[in-house]
This record gives C-alpha cells, sequence and structure tokens, in this order.
C-alpha cells in the first residue's frame, strides 16, 4: 500500500535518488580518509583560533554526533530527525517537498509567525487562513472546518504562538491530526521550553510532525540549528530537497559545545529564569493604564497598546526595538524577555523606573583539557541549587557551602575523575570563586567577616575578609585519605583555589575527631561566613576605608 509520505510528496521529490546522508568518501570513514573527493582546499583556513580548524572541508552533510545529540535533547530516535538551518529551514524544506506550485496549500492560523506564508508563497503554493477567535484563543473546530474540504498539504499549528503567546493544548493537535488525515499537521514548538505544555515529540508519526530550534531556549540563534521531527519516511523525503551540506561547521562545534552535558542544568537555569522574568513583566506592566492586554507565552510578552505610534517614538528615542503587531491586534506589540538591564530600560519607556539594586548575579564557563565546568551563581537568591561535580561528597559539600550562605548555584563539570578527582576538585574551587568574585560586582554595602560553628565534636570556624587580596590559612588536619571520595589533603586545597580566584582571604581552624564532621564543618562554616560577607545591609557603600576592595 502507498505511504502517506509517498502519497503527498511531490512528483519531482519522488523522482529524485535519496540524499546520501553519510556521504562516505568511497566506504572510508569521513575524518581518517584521504579527502580528494570533494574540490576542497587541502590548506587550514588562515583564521587565529582552533575553533575555525577545519572550515576547509565540508561538514558531514547530517552530522552523525548533533544528530544523536539532538535525538536526545528531544526525545526521538535519529531517523526520525533531519537537523536544518534553523527552524525556517525546516519550514522551507517542508513546503518544497510537498507542495505542487500552482496545485497545493498550506493551512496557517493567523495571526501567527510569518514565514509559514512567505514560503509558501516563494514555492507558489496557496494559503488558506483560519483565525485565533477574537480573544485569540485557539479554536480547534474552526481550524479542521477550515481545512477539511481544502485538503491543504501541510498545517502549521505554532505553539505556543508567535506573537500572541496562545498555547494550544496538545490534545487539540492529535485530534486535528486525526479530522485531516490527508494533511501533515506541524506542530512548530520554536518557545515550547517556555511553556507550560508538553511537546508533541513523543507522540510524532503518521502525519504529526514537530519542529525544534536551538535559537530560543539553548541561546543559539546565530549558530542557525533547528529541526525537523517526523516518522522516517517523510525524513528521507524532506531530506532530498535539502542543500547537499546545509549546516556549517561552525556551528555544529558552536552547538555540540554549548549542549555539552555539564551546560546542561544552565540552560535549565536560564529558561527558569527567563519564564520568571517574563511573568515578573506582565505583573509590573499590568500596572501601565496605556496597556489594554498583555499575554505571555515563549520568551515574550504580547502587549496590546492604546497608542502604537506614540509608543514607536519613545522606544526610538530610548534606542529599543519592540516588534509591532498589527496585523495581530490593532496595538499589538511583542516584547521579548530581555537581560535585567534591558528589561529596566524596557519598562522605563513605560514610566516604570527601578527602586530595587541591580542583581548580583554570574555565569561562566571554564574549559581546560582536564575538566569542563559550567557555573551559575545568583548572590540574591537562595534558589536554585543544583550540583553535579561527579564526586557525590564533594557535590554535598558545596551544596552545603550554597546552603548556608544563602545563595543560588548552579553548578556541573565533566573532569578527568577516571584520572583523579584532583582536577575536578581543584578547578570547581577556582570556578567557583571567579563566579562569586564576579556576581560581587562593585561590593558595595555587603559585610565581610566570619563564622564558627559546632558539629558534635567537631569546632569549625572560618574568617573570610573579601579583601581584593588572596590569601589562605588552613589550621587543621585530618586522619583519614579521603571522605565519600573527596581526598582530604584537598580541603585546604580547594580553600586556597577559592581565595585565590575570589580575591579573599580565607582562614580556616577546625578541630575534632571524626574527619566527615570536620570536612564538613568547614564548609558549612565558610558558607555561613560567606552569608555575612556576601549580605547586603541598607547602606550602599563600602565597607573600607581605603574606598576600594
Ligand atoms: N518558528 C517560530 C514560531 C518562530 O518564531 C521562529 C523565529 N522567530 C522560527 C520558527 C524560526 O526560528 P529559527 O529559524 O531561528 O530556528
Amino acid at each position: 500500500m502507498i505511504s502517506l509520505a509517498q502519497r503527498l510528496a511531490r512528483p519531482e521529490i519522488l523522482a529524485l535518488p535519496p540524499t546520501d546522508t553519510a556521504a562516505a568518501a568511497g566506504g572510508a570513514p569521513i575524518g581518517r580518509s584521504i579527502k580528494l573527493d570533494a574540490n576542497e582546499n587541502p590548506f587550514a583556513p588562515l583564521v587565529a583560533g582552533s575553533i575555525a580548524a577545519s572550515v576547509n572541508r565540508y561538514p558531514e552533510p547530517q552530522p552523525v554526533a548533533l544528530r544523536q545529540r539532538l535525538a536526545d535533547l528531544y526525545g526521538c530516535a535519529p531517523s526520525q530527525l533531519w537537523a536544518t538551518r534553523g527552524s525556517d529551514d525546516a519550514i522551507d524544506l517542508l513546503i518544497r517537498t510537498f507542495c505542487v506550485p500552482g496545485t497545493d496549500s498550506i493551512a496557517i492560523v493567523e495571526p501567527t509567525f510569518s514565514a509559514y506564508a512567505q514560503f509558501a508563497r516563494v514555492q507558489g503554493a496557496r494559503v488558506i487562513s483560519a483565525r485565533l477567535t477574537d480573544d485569540l484563543l485557539f479554536d480547534a473546530e474552526a481550524v479542521i472546518a477550515a481545512c477539511v474540504d481544502a485538503k491543504p498539504k501541510l498545517l502549521f499549528l505554532c505553539t505556543p504562538n508567535n506573537p500572541t503567546g496562545t498555547p494550544v493544548d496538545p490534545a487539540d493537535v492529535l485530534a486535528i491530526a486525526r479530522a485531516l488525515p490527508d494533511t501533515l499537521v506541524v506542530a512548530d514548538e520554536a518557545y515550547i521550553e517556555f511553556a507550560d505544555t508538553p511537546s508533541l515529540v513523543p507522540q510524532v508519526g503518521g502525519n504529526l510532525l514537530v519542529l525544534r530550534t536551538l535559537s530560543k531556549a539553548y541561546g543559539l540563534a546565530g549558530a542557525r540549528i533547528g529541526c525537523l521531527i517526523a516518522d522516517p519516511e517523510i525524513i528521507e523525503l524532506a531530506s532530498r530537497a535539502s542543500p547537499p551540506y546545509p549546516l556549517p561547521s561552525l556551528s555544529i562545534a558552536a552547538t555540540l559545545d554549548a549542549l555539552a552535558a555539564e551546560r546542561m542544568p544552565l540552560h535549565a537555569e536560564r529558561i527558569a529564569r527567563l519564564k520568571a522574568d517574563r511573568d515578573a513583566l506582565a505583573s509590573r506592566l499590568r500596572a501601565v493604564p496605556e496597556i489594554q492586554s498583555i499575554r505571555t507565552g515563549g520568551n515574550f510578552l504580547f502587549l496590546e497598546v492604546a497608542d502604537p505610534a506614540a509608543l514607536a517614538q519613545r522606544l526610538a528615542a530610548a534606542g529599543i526595538r519592540l516588534r509591532f503587531r498589527p496585523n495581530a491586534a490593532p496595538g499589538g506589540v511583542r516584547v521579548t524577555v530581555g537581560t535585567e538591564a534591558e528589561n529596566a530600560a524596557m519598562l522605563a519607556v513605560f514610566g516604570l523606573t527601578e527602586t530595587t539594586r541591580p542583581g548580583r548575579r554570574a555565569e561562566l564557563v571554564r574549559d581546560t583539557k582536564e575538566t569542563r565546568i559550567a557555573v551559575a551563581i545568583d548572590l540574591d537568591r537562595s534558589e536554585p541549587r543544583s550540583i553535579h561535580t561527579g564526586i557525590g561528597f564533594y557535590d554535598h559539600m558545596l551544596d552545603q557551602v550554597a546552603a548556608h550562605g544563602g545563595f543560588s548555584l548552579t553548578l556541573a563539570c565533566t573532569g578527568d575523575l577516571e584520572i583523579d578527582p584532583h582536577h575536578s576538585v581543584e578547578d570547581i574551587a577556582l570556578a567557583l570563586g571567579a563566579a562569586l568574585r564576579q556576581a560581587l560586582g562593585d561590593k558595595r554595602g555587603i559585610g565581610r567577616f566570619g563564622f564558627a560553628l559546632p558539629m558534635d565534636e567537631v569546632r569549625a570556624e572560618v574568617l573570610i575578609d573579601l579583601s581584593g587580596r588572596p590569601f589562605s590559612k588552613f589550621d587543621g588536619h585530618f586522619d583519614t585519605p579521603e571522605v565519600g571520595g573527596l581526598p582530604t589533603q584537598m580541603v585546604p586545597h580547594i580553600f586556597r583555589s577559592l581565595a585565590d580566584s575570589m580575591a579573599c582571604a580565607i582562614h580556616v581552624k577546625v578541630e575534632g575527631d571524626n574527619d566527615h564532621h570536620k570536612v564538613e564543618g568547614c564548609f558549612k562554616a565558610f558558607g555561613r561566613a560567606l552569608r555575612m560577607g556576601l549580605s547586603v545591609g541598607g547602606s550602599d557603600t563600602l565597607p573600607s576605608t581605603k574606598g576600594v576592595l
């Protein structure tokens, strides 16, 4: 029996041979073969640094590692996924694969992302429009009614919708796919990471397809990496319309780097932060009389304002770009959630000025041949705490530091633990100290000093001075070589690394019998001392007569 994909694909596509995604050079694996097959230039590019090292060579047509990473990220099989130049490219690919110019159509639910109709028009495909309700809600019945007779080849459902933020209930998408068996129903989940509805990737198959992108949630818009997730037969047909090497090697490398295991907790933290910031912006903007309605969804807000022309003038004067969307609503404006400073500038255009001091936050990645570390710290929030050093006991100790220090800490490391914990332990301390130092910023209003605590028979005392001058002193000894996989001789070394990278003085004194208690006492007391040192009192002055710390 002829399959749905075969039935819907353009005859020209069916006539093409399948794409050779492996592009094996005469059977020899790429990378290890002598490549005289692709008319490349044999010389390394004249670009400084290692990032561009092999750009004289074509990339793999569908890089195996990237396809596997994306499949893992989204929860599908690599054969169900085609990596594209942004999800824009996936939209274009689908339309070129399935729509016969002058004959076929696509359907969209307006107002929505403009690229669906644009690519359709370029291909000579008609555009059938259903609409959101007057309240900008999704109406599955109206969508089915618009498509049932017209039988568009493709129906694009953007969820949550750009620009209105409207979510589409996954149950509605599935019902639509069932009601329109001769249409490929494409859920564009460009912003799904910021939504409360689950992804439809687990349901992909038959006539249900999903688009995903790294541009929004993973901060890789400039890399231009997205993907189509569909039944393998649809993937195979769409791949025939793909250019031979669609993805630049620099983008492939940057993506694999940005999606490495130790980066993922930071991504999760950033996504959660953007959602929280979006909702906080919405509640602040609700007090502004010129804003008639606010919707949220994705990493943006959709506002309806009374006088868009006046707003445009104020924005131009402030050098801020928002996206006006008069087709969606007469006063429709889409506002992307930015950094704290960018959001504050946007709020100021609506007459809302900040009275609180800027947040004390730092993020850093630190990579060497021995360790790869990603850290995020927020001194003004106590959650989240997510620590993955690879050494259970060290996780526990750093969790003590953050919990007793009263700050949020997301830290993950991929290290050469198969050699020894030393590199990971030391580099993590260095990275943590550097992040703390960065988050402290100008140090205005902080306290400086220290803390002592008992832990059963142990007395641990930590004094710190966030002085800008590195110094460390450790007074104590351990009888056992390690506690929970953490070598005890690394404990003084950790405090020394922290003192060096935080540029502060740390004096630790610990006495007692049980080494577990002693180590834990040091970290807890350090956390408590940090809490005192980092806390911002009412005053904005520097706790130094020198005027600089
Ligand atoms: N889908 C939607 C709904 C979008 O808003 C966008 C970009 N604004 C895209 C797809 C394309 O994103 P990219 O090509 O960067 O993956």
